[in-house]
């Protein structure tokens, strides 16, 4: 049992209820989508789950030990996010390797893990150059590969194609979905409002209302095909 457990997870900000009991079981190495309108919770219920937000009440399980008290840095989960946030001064190797030299890793395994993300993102001659030097779509393949390097458990992504360009967001589409299969063993959580993105991408999509899980089920049990 290694996937992630939600029991009755409640989120309220002072006496503002954002979220009201939320189950979910998510089996290990599935997509799962959330998707709703804006306001609806997604985001909070994903920064929970990478513990950037403490939980009101309920509990957290990841691979069958709670996770509720758990600092984001011990959980097995690396986070992308819509603005990249990579580090400007450092370069692409640099941003890459900067989590696993903070964790202690052995150079050689810091570096064989760097090049391996960055070939199979398409980044190896980009390694020296500094993220204003790159495109947004390459940035954000960059912080994809950090988060590889990290051997998450769980991979979140916050709206990971919001800030890029239409044909930009279809390839990086695109090479998400290769690298969930290339790691059949992480569970992959993706939040969007793009009703594409989630039909393309989830083994399941959960719809998220007001704070309350409205459906969860495979892409086309919730939509009828176009
Ligand atoms: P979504 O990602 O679905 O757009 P969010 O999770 O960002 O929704 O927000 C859900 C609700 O929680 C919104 O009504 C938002 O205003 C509220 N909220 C989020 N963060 C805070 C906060 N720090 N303080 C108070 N309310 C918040
Ligand atoms: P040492 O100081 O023990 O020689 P290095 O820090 O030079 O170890 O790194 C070992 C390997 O990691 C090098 O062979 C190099 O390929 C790679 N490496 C380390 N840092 C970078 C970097 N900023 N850019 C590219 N490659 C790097």
């Amino acid at each position: 049992m290694t996937g992630l457990v939600l029991k009755d997870i409640r989120k309220s900000y002072g006496n503002v209820h954002v979220l009201h009991g939320i189950d979910l079981d998510i089996q290990e190495g599935e997509f799962i989508v959330f998707v709703g309108p804006s306001g609806c919770g997604k985001s909070t219920l994903l920064r929970m789950i990478a513990g950037l937000e403490s939980i009101t009440s309920g509990d957290m399980l990841i691979a069958g030990q709670k996770v509720n008290e758990v600092p984001p840095s011990r959980r097995g989960i690396a986070m992308v996010f819509q603005s990249y946030a990579l580090y400007p001064h450092m370069t692409v190797y640099d941003n890459m390797a900067f989590g696993m030299r903070i964790a202690g890793e052995n150079k050689k395994e810091i570096d064989r893990r760097v090049r391996a993300a960055a070939a199979s993102l398409q980044l190896t001659q980009y390694l020296e150059r500094l993220p204003k030097a790159l495109s947004g779509g390459q940035r954000q393949r960059v912080a994809i590969g950090r988060a590889i390097c990290r051997n998450p458990k769980v991979f979140l992504f916050d709206e990971p194609l919001s800030n890029l360009d239409a044909a930009l967001r279809v390839a990086t589409r695109i090479e998400i979905a290769k690298l969930s299969d290339s790691m059949p063993e992480t569970t992959m959580i993706y939040v969007t409002h793009d009703q594409v993105e989630a039909m393309t991408l989830a083994d399941r999509i959960v719809v998220l209302s007001a704070g309350r899980v409205e459906q969860v089920g495979a892409p086309l049990e919730l939509y009828e095909r176009p």
